[in-house]
């Protein structure tokens, strides 16, 4: 018995260790569950403000669980006539090193040492397109450091204003919160405190 007990902490590691790996394969590409998504995967082009091509490939890769909600939040959007567009969904924690260096301010980019939302697999940069495929206006472009992407900026013509009001009133409802600094970004709030993943894209 007090081998058992000698052994313990090291059954506890490694089933802490295996459930975290079983947890590190979990990501699933969004295209999985719907084909519906619009994919503008800014840190696959150099079209970003690194003006570096950061992903082997254009995916769009989420926890199941947040996967699911996105679905589902999509089903709403399209409903109303908009289809959502998805500028960036899981990061690798490389990636969050490499954007850190460039700009290592926590209103805009999260510290590596703590990690993004975006590399536990549970944050999501989007915006919304017509069923025509139009860009709805929100004030600014993707990754726009300034007061203009401010969520609590009301300086804004009101056409902007309501297509925000959509955008956070839908993502609300299937379970995503806004932050303060970026119009774009929505963390799955039960994933929160998920891990923090450095697993490359499966690009091939
Ligand atoms: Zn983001």
């Amino acid at each position: 018995m007090r081998g058992f007990k000698n052994f313990l902490p090291y059954f506890i590691f490694l089933f802490c260790l295996t459930s975290f790996l079983k947890k590190s394969e979990n990501l699933v590409a969004i295209d999985s569950y719907s084909s519906t998504f619009f994919l503008d995967i800014r840190y696959a082009t150099t079209n970003n403000f690194l003006k570096e091509k950061l992903y082997d490939c254009s995916l769009c890769l989420l926890l199941p669980e947040v996967a699911e909600a996105l679905n589902n939040a999509n089903y709403y959007f399209c409903d109303r006539g908009y289809v959502i567009t998805l500028f960036d969904c899981y990061r690798p924690l490389s990636v969050q090193k490499k954007m850190w260096a460039k700009v290592p301010n926590p209103i805009y980019v999260a510290d590596p040492a703590i990690g993004s939302v975006h590399n536990r697999g549970a944050a999501l940069d989007l915006t919304l397109r017509t069923l025509n495929g139009e860009y709805i206006d929100m004030g600014t472009d993707h990754d726009f450091f300034g007061r203009e992407a401010h969520i609590d900026n009301f300086n804004l013509a009101d056409e902007i204003l309501t297509n925000r009001k959509i955008l956070q009133d839908g993502m609300k409802s299937f379970g995503f919160a806004t932050i303060q600094s970026e119009w774009w970004h929505f963390n799955f709030i039960k994933k929160n405190g998920a891990p923090v993943l450095n697993i490359p894209f499966p690009c091939n």
